[in-house]
């Protein structure tokens, strides 16, 4: 039995869970949030128990110590080489991590240089490494990139119609994201309710705040709908979507804001919050629609167009589909949101969904929810990145 750590750090947090392993048990989580304020946020969660204290965090530095020192303080460890490996999210791999890899000289530059493609995140996980690093410098550190199981994809599938030269010398092409959850959601679906089938074809579902939908042949992605940024594909809670680049250039052009402040609308003021005007929650939309609200209404109903054309266009790629999964904060818990969905797809697929069962399945639960003479099995599978990260992490980092 080993402590694996599983860390996702972002600029101004750092969100972890301990693991047991291979056993694959939880032994405690937290987060520490507002990093570099001087009422930064830790909570820990530890069996019944959930504190939360505020703390001046200076950095990532101390947002690391604040961590290990509880995990001390209630004995959860007794001593910080107990902690085993170390697995760092990353969320941009690019075109040079297919797979799980030790953080070493050769990986951490090759994730600086894609920081153009990720500022936000990448930045961020290298400073979050660096500060485990120094805390705990014999352990093993592995990278997991959100990326690498969209690596497979073929050229036709991830090239974007642009001047051959921007593919090549800017690196600009589709990498997808959310690929952990992807990966662990079409594993369980082959495994569980295909019975272990070699030749599967499954459309996954992620569909949180950020969201995408994957197409995946026998435990391979082909195509996913996210792009060269999360910022593509399906439309989101606050992200525009795919959409046309003259809609951004006109945009630009007419509202004389600068090219980043625009950038930040199609990122965060879009999406279900744009069309609303509400919120980029995705049940004060669904609130506000239930009191008859045109926007929130519409929003919905093209969330649901555009879940509905990437599934259309997956059937297409797979050539069929045995497996529709759906998953992550929207896809677990809101059957109003699965079920614009399944009216826009189940003539065409020759889908047939227990209703009762999808207002039922929130919260956590899994479900097959389609019925027995249905063409394609749906089922709701609740996603786990975290026990991706500590499974490479203990394979890469402990055999
Ligand atoms: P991310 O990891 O991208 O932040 P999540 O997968 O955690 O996304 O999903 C968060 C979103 O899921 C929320 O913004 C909300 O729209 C939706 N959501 C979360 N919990 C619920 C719930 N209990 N009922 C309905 N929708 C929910």
């Amino acid at each position: 039995m080993k402590k694996i750590m599983a860390v996702n750090c972002g600029s101004s947090s750092l969100k972890f869970k301990l693991f047991e392993m291979p056993e694959e048990q939880v032994i405690c989580s937290g987060i520490v949030e507002r990093i570099g304020h001087d009422d930064g946020i830790f909570q820990l969660k530890y069996k019944d128990k959930k504190d939360k204290v505020i703390v001046p965090v200076k950095d990532h530095g101390v947002a690391v110590k604040i961590v290990l020192d509880a995990l001390l303080k209630e004995h959860i460890i007794e001593s910080y080489d107990e902690i085993k490996a170390t697995g760092h999210r990353v969320v941009q791999g690019g075109p040079y991590f297919s797979k799980s890899e030790l953080f070493n000289e050769d990986t951490y530059n090759k994730i600086e240089s894609l920081i153009p493609l990720a500022p936000l995140h990448n930045a961020a996980h290298l400073t979050g490494y660096r500060a485990f690093k120094e805390v705990l410098p014999t352990t093993p550190h592995i990278a997991v990139f959100d990326t690498a199981f969209h690596q497979t994809m073929e050229e036709e599938d991830y090239a974007y119609a642009i001047p051959k030269e921007y593919t090549e010398k800017y690196l600009i092409r589709r990498y997808g994201a959310h690929g952990t959850s992807h990966k662990y959601l079409s594993e369980v679906g082959i495994n569980k309710y295909l019975d272990g089938k070699k030749d599967s074809k499954i459309i996954v579902c992620h569909l949180g705040s950020g969201a995408s939908i994957t197409a995946v042949k026998d435990g391979k992605c082909v195509a996913t709908s996210m792009g060269l940024t999360p910022c593509g594909g399906i439309m989101m809670n606050s992200r525009t979507g795919d959409i046309d680049p003259s809609v951004y250039y006109q945009v630009l052009k007419m509202s004389g804001k600068t090219n980043e402040e625009v950038f930040q609308e199609f990122n965060k003021a879009s999406g279900l919050y744009g069309v609303s005007g509400v919120s980029n929650d995705s049940r004060d939309v669904d609130a506000a629609a239930l009191k008859g609200e045109h926007d929130s209404i519409l929003a919905m109903n093209l969330w649901g167009r555009r879940v509905a054309d990437f599934i259309g266009q997956y059937f297409v790629r797979l050539g069929g589909c045995d497996l529709l999964i759906f998953s992550a904060g929207i896809g677990e818990n809101a059957p109003e949101y699965r079920e614009l969905v399944f009216t826009r797809i189940s003539e065409a697929l020759g889908i047939k969904i227990d209703e009762e069962l999808n207002k039922k399945t929130f919260g956590g639960k899994e479900a097959v929810l389609s019925l027995e003479d249905s063409k394609i099995k749906v089922v709701v599978i609740p996603t786990d990145e975290e026990v991706m990260i500590a499974r490479d992490a203990y394979e890469i980092g402990c055999k």
